[in-house]
């Protein structure tokens, strides 16, 4: 049952064999903060911003963001803090930002879209402020990640972005540090592109959220298609398991932030297909972490290998139920 007491753990956890397995925590609003230490998260795996420029007549700015983003890494002072760059658009409209009426919202001007379009000047605002909070950031934990990739040029615009905004502190005499960058796969395309995007980034996490929404056209949150928009479709785990082979052998490691990482029911899963992070609301990350500490490597594996070649989602399921101690 999911209603019994959780041992609160603050030190990181490996598998049963020993796999170190990064547990971190979903930010989404001011009190996900507190809620995340307190819930004994390594750290944080996903900053969604959009909090910061919701309820508000305007965005907010260079220096409101460095001070958010400043809270963020102190509360973590040993863990990493992955700040998602603005992802308004889509099902998250901004008055003041003029988000356009769209037929398909979902397929329209959202995320890293906007962040390299209409949104260009909000975009050089963030990243100054979090080049800035990367400098008073002794870990040197803090990570920056792009909502929506589709194209490595988005990647490699993004970057260049960044650099002009380094240049400019830099002539400002104003301290900063480059932070760690990532991409989130969260289209059938960053999937399929995953290989050539690993080139130009230092992690990629997975928006199984948005990811099972497109890989299965069917729209996330809409009831009457949800056992499409479900992360045990194969096509769902075919789409993780692409992404997770294409960074073998690179440096950059793999996350998933999307839902499906905070289900303990799904935590040997997603080990067994080879993902080294997770990130989760801060109430799963408790019963998330006790969910690795019980994972077998070997077993993991199986199942995943048995949930790579299943056809439907009910084979998925049952390959979850079998695999279970
Ligand atoms: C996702 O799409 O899985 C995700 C983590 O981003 P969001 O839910 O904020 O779109
Ligand atoms: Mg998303």
């Amino acid at each position: 049952g999911g209603d019994e007491a959780v041992e609160i753990r603050t030190e990181s956890v490996t598998t049963a064999d020993g796999t170190p397995i990064e547990v971190a925590a979903n930010v989404g609003a001011a009190a996900d903060l507190d809620a995340a230490v307190d819930a004994g998260a390594d750290g944080i795996g996903l900053f969604r911003t959009e909090f910061l420029f919701l309820d508000r007549a305007e965005p907010p700015d260079e220096d409101t963001q460095y001070e958010a983003y400043r809270e963020a890494l102190a509360a973590f002072p040993d863990g990493r803090v992955v700040v998602r760059t603005l992802d308004v658009g889509g099902d998250k409209p901004v008055d003041y930002l003029r988000t356009p009426a769209e037929a398909n919202p979902f397929l329209g001007e959202r995320g890293i879209r906007r962040s390299l379009g209409v949104d260009a000047d909000h975009f050089e605002t963030q990243l100054r402020a979090l080049l800035r909070a990367a400098a008073a950031d002794s870990g040197g934990q803090l990570s920056v990640m792009l909502p929506l990739v589709a194209t490595v040029e988005e990647v490699i615009e993004a970057r260049e972005a960044m650099a002009s905004v380094a240049a400019d502190l830099d002539a400002a005499g104003e301290a900063y540090a480059i932070p760690a960058f990532g991409a989130m796969i969260e289209t059938p395309a960053a999937a399929l592109l995953a290989e050539e995007l690993v080139a130009h980034v230092d992690f990629l996490s997975l928006g199984t959220n948005d990811l099972a929404q497109y890989v299965m056209a069917a729209e996330r949150g809409n009831h009457r298609v949800a056992a499409l928009a479900d992360p045990r479709q194969p096509a769902v785990l075919r789409a993780i398991h692409g992404t997770v082979a294409a960074a073998e052998g690179s440096d950059a490691w793999v996350g998933v932030c999307g839902e499906m990482a905070g289900d303990p029911g799904l935590t040997a899963l997603l080990v067994g297909l080879g993902i080294r992070e997770l990130s989760a609301a801060p109430a799963a990350v408790p019963r998330v972490k006790r969910a690795v500490t019980e994972v077998r490597d070997t077993e993991a594996r199986d199942l995943a290998e048995r949930a790579l070649s299943a056809a439907t989602r009910e084979d998925v399921e049952e390959a979850i139920r079998e695999s279970r101690p």
